[in-house]
């Protein structure tokens, strides 16, 4: 396919090639996966003799958790009331552990691109919930929410990856108990939030963090919080690796 160039010439895509001063020294694209210093690896070896191998219930570990949730306290100015929680799993786990834990019965899901997706996905095969809505658009514009009745949940990435398009995470008016849920795996840290318009910023540190994968982090909010205490104490059915 031809494509005019603003100057009036036809391009064949096939024919551009990215001059080899210009190609990336390895093969990550922009807001994916960033590249782990070899520093960082060798500060993790230093850690070794008292660290790595010790059982992640011991106390090496979690002090090591405890300075992470407290940096993370302060690098984000939590609002009151405001907790830092962490699991293993990635972002991908958070969605599971959002459809058990998070969504009561229906969310709304903005779906424009292919992360979006996933989390409607997960909660949408989940057959404890009831119908999710899912809000569409085109790859590279951006679907917001809409006020609607029974939802419970408004769930959006912060940046879609997959296209590079960013929201400005913000309530939804008259919605009344409803929490708002965004993925900021590639948002955390490199765009603006205002924490008190999100109920759970969630993340891998794998992206805007530069560490590696593996461990999901969210931001939570008391009326999340509150939530997942209810939805726990009401007896829905929960795997134990995601009770508290
Ligand atoms: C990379 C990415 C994910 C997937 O994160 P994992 O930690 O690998 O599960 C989810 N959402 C967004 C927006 C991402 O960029």
């Amino acid at each position: 396919m031809a494509y005019s160039s603003a100057l009036g010439t036809s391009i064949d895509p096939a024919d551009i090639s990215i001059p080899a001063g210009l190609l990336p020294h390895d093969g990550r694209f922009g807001s994916g996966p960033s590249k782990v210093r070899a520093e960082q690896l060798d500060a993790l070896v230093a850690l070794n003799p008292g660290y790595l191998g010790t059982s992640h219930r011991q106390s090496p570990v979690k002090k090591h958790v405890a300075h992470l949730r407290s940096g993370l306290r302060e690098l984000f100015a939590l609002p009151d009331g405001y907790e830092v929680i962490l699991g293993n799993g990635g972002s991908t786990a958070f969605w599971d552990a959002a459809t058990f834990g998070l969504i009561e019965q229906s969310a709304q899901f903005a779906s424009f691109g292919e992360f979006g997706a996933k989390f409607a996905s997960a909660a949408s095969a989940a057959p404890h919930l009831g119908p999710q809505t899912v809000r569409k658009s085109e790859p590279g514009s951006a679907a917001y929410f809409e006020t609607q009745t029974g939802i419970d949940a408004y769930c959006s990435p912060h940046n879609e990856t997959s296209t590079g398009v960013a929201i400005s995470p913000t309530r939804v008016p008259n919605s009344g108990d409803a929490l708002i849920l965004i993925d900021a795996t590639s948002a955390a840290a490199a765009l603006p939030v205002d924490l008190s318009q999100v109920d759970a910023y969630y993340f891998g540190p794998q992206k805007a963090f530069g560490a590696d994968g593996g461990l999901w982090v969210a931001l939570m909010s008391p009326a999340a919080l509150e939530r997942i205490a209810r939805i726990n104490a009401s007896g829905r059915w929960t795997p134990a690796s995601l009770q508290h």
